[in-house]
């Protein structure tokens, strides 16, 4: 497992990659689904982390891998978020990262009532970028970022537009798990996730956060 490293040289051991589904109403509708009334919260084990400009094979238990470009939070600090106030605390730096997903092992569970763990879990199904110190990264709210594919804007998504915000995120998370440095937390995908084949290149990039690349094998 890789280390996570921040631009300004701090190193940080992967803990938990939290998850954030259906955070942009877009998105949500796209596939289905009502805005949730609260966060849904799901985990891949760390062991799923793909680091930046490198190749992803894809899974072999599924049929339709799908691209979600996402913002990242690597967090920093021990205990639980109570109030909004206090949460960018906790946050160490922000990157870009790809919640890869098996849509047709997803839709087949979550029509029979089944945790998704084997449409979302599965090794390299979490690509993340270099991380940007939170100091260095600008008015979090003012980011914007999008995803190509093969050289073709696929998604663009504006932070201002979570359903959730990030502060009201760690305040739900840290409802049910103490936080703790390294973990990470995916913030949900905005609208426009698509297919992915053997030879794609996928390129996620803000001008704050720099562009980080993955093909697919
Ligand atoms: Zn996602």
């Amino acid at each position: 497992m890789h280390s996570l490293i921040t631009t300004d040289g701090k190193s940080y051991a992967p803990r938990r990659v939290f998850c954030i589904g259906r955070n942009y109403r877009k998105h949500a509708r796209e596939l289905g689904n009502e805005p949730p009334a609260e966060p849904v919260i799901f985990l891949k084990p760390p062991t799923s982390l793909v680091p930046p400009d490198s190749t992803i094979p894809l899974p072999v238990h599924g049929d339709d891998p799908q691209f979600e470009a996402e913002l990242v939070l690597l967090l920093d600090g021990e205990g639980r978020v109570l109030d909004e106030e206090g949460a960018w605390e906790y946050v160490a730096g922000l990157s870009l990262g790809l919640d890869l997903t098996l849509r047709d092992v997803q839709s087949r569970l979550k029509r029979a009532g089944l945790p998704w763990e084997l449409a979302k879990a599965f090794d390299h199904s979490a690509a993340v970028g270099r991380f940007t110190p939170l100091a260095a990264a600008g008015n979090p709210n003012e980011i914007t970022f999008s995803c190509r594919i093969n050289g073709e804007t696929r998604q663009t998504g504006r932070v201002r537009e979570m359903i959730f915000t990030i502060p009201q995120l760690l305040v739900a998370i840290s409802r049910a798990w103490t936080l703790s440095p390294g973990d990470l937390v995916y913030t949900g995908t905005p609208d426009g996730v698509g297919s992915l084949r053997s030879g794609d290149s996928i390129e996620v990039s803000s001008d704050t956060l720099g562009a980080f690349t993955w093909k697919i094998r």
